[in-house]
């Protein structure tokens, strides 16, 4: 079985093995009421899924299943991420609480762990605890280069937008004058110290834009989380195509882009995957949705593999709080690629299980390999 980088996925939650029947379904939605989560356990994917899962664990209902991981421990997580076979994962560490540390969370999983730094969690946290833009840009640009990290991540989409991304290059190429920049940024941490977020235009954007650049002088990919996610953001704010803009541009303040790579993106997969064929810089993964809409997953996944070139495609499960998210999503993947042969050969498409492999080594390792340059051995020829 070829190995898989999970190029997105967040912690777990360091008391799974306590969920009960009534919670361990909640993942499959991103519903912020809690009980109503549940009801995911009554939809066709909660339904394939569970009999997926006790098949795997060779037990006849839930509670046996909930009882043979307890008693399993810490060791039921290596045997859901074996059992996919998945080698490497990046996580996004600065969201939630009460999360497995990365060290943890690579001894339970059996796999590398690799950072991907926030960027809104850390603007976040300076603001608060510096008072002039001057001292602050310089800490940020001490902590990306001292983090380790191998990606950054944007979640603008819920801070006012992808359309913010396309505002940043209108914005950050006029240079501000010190006073409205003062302005801007006193009024920025006020926001954030009143309501503990960043939010909106203005400085925010400067230091986006500032991230940016220094994201591009570093080689770091930045992840912009884009398409369905919980409903802190509407929807229609998240579709990939509100940041074209600043992709058809091609720099930032006359610098290079870095590389961008769309999260999730369902349902603009069609949208991400255009706008990776044409944009060198624009990569995107389909995590979350392989997860969430498992029975659909194949499709979804040939029409973003219709447009987009294989080399821009990689892997995620944005796997979180269970470790069945991520055995679940990584097992829809490879559901995904295992029936695009089958679908080509249906067609009477001339396409050969070998250049099938070739999608597959690319999607699941090398393009993560490549892209995030990760220290991980390289795929051994076939
Ligand atoms: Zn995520």
């Amino acid at each position: 079985m070829l190995p898989i980088i999970d190029n997105h996925a967040h912690s777990l939650a360091s008391n799974f093995l306590a969920a009960g029947e009534a919670d361990f379904f909640s993942f499959l939605s991103e519903s912020q009421h809690l009980q109503f989560r549940s009801e995911m356990r009554h939809s066709l994917n909660g339904m394939l899924f569970e009999k997926a899962l006790l098949q795997h664990a060779g037990v006849d209902n839930l509670s046996a299943y909930l009882a043979y991981r307890q008693q399993l421990g810490l060791a039921s997580v290596s045997r859901l991420f074996a059992d996919v076979c998945i080698k490497a994962v990046l996580l996004d560490y600065g969201f939630g609480h009460d999360l497995l540390s990365l060290d943890d969370f690579a001894l339970a999983a059996g796999v590398k762990v690799f950072g991907i730094l926030r960027l809104e969690s850390l603007f976040e946290e300076l603001l608060r605890q510096y008072d002039q833009p001057g001292t602050l840009e310089s800490a940020l640009e001490r902590h990306l280069a001292e983090s380790g990290c191998v990606a950054l991540k944007t979640i603008c989409a819920y801070r006012g937008g992808l359309s913010l991304l396309s505002q940043l290059t209108e914005e950050n190429s006029q240079p501000e004058t010190e006073v409205d920049e003062d302005e801007s940024f006193q009024e920025c941490r006020r926001t954030v110290l009143n309501s503990g977020r960043i939010e909106g235009r203005g400085y925010y954007l400067r230091l986006l834009a500032l991230a940016f650049r220094l994201a591009s002088r570093r080689g770091l990919p930045v992840q912009v989380h884009s398409g369905l996610g919980d409903d802190d953001a509407l929807l229609q704010d998240a579709n990939p195509l509100q940041a074209q803009s600043l992709f058809r541009r091609n720099n930032i303040n006359g610098e290079p882009l870095p590389a961008f790579v769309l999260l999730h993106c369902y349902p603009f997969h069609k949208e991400a995957a255009y706008l990776s064929s044409i944009y060198e810089k624009v990569y995107f993964d389909l995590s979350l949705v392989n997860f969430l809409s498992a029975p659909s997953f194949s499709s979804i996944f040939q029409e973003a593999l219709a447009l987009a070139p294989y080399r821009k495609m990689l892997t995620g499960t944005d796997g979180h709080s269970q470790p069945e998210s991520f055995w679940w999503a990584a097992g829809s993947t490879r559901q995904a690629l295992a029936s695009l042969y089958r679908c080509c050969k249906e067609d009477g498409l001339p396409i050969s299980s070998e250049a099938i492999e070739k999608v597959e080594r690319s999607i699941f390792y090398d393009n993560a390999l490549r892209l995030y340059n990760l220290d991980l051995p390289p795929l051994p020829e076939t």
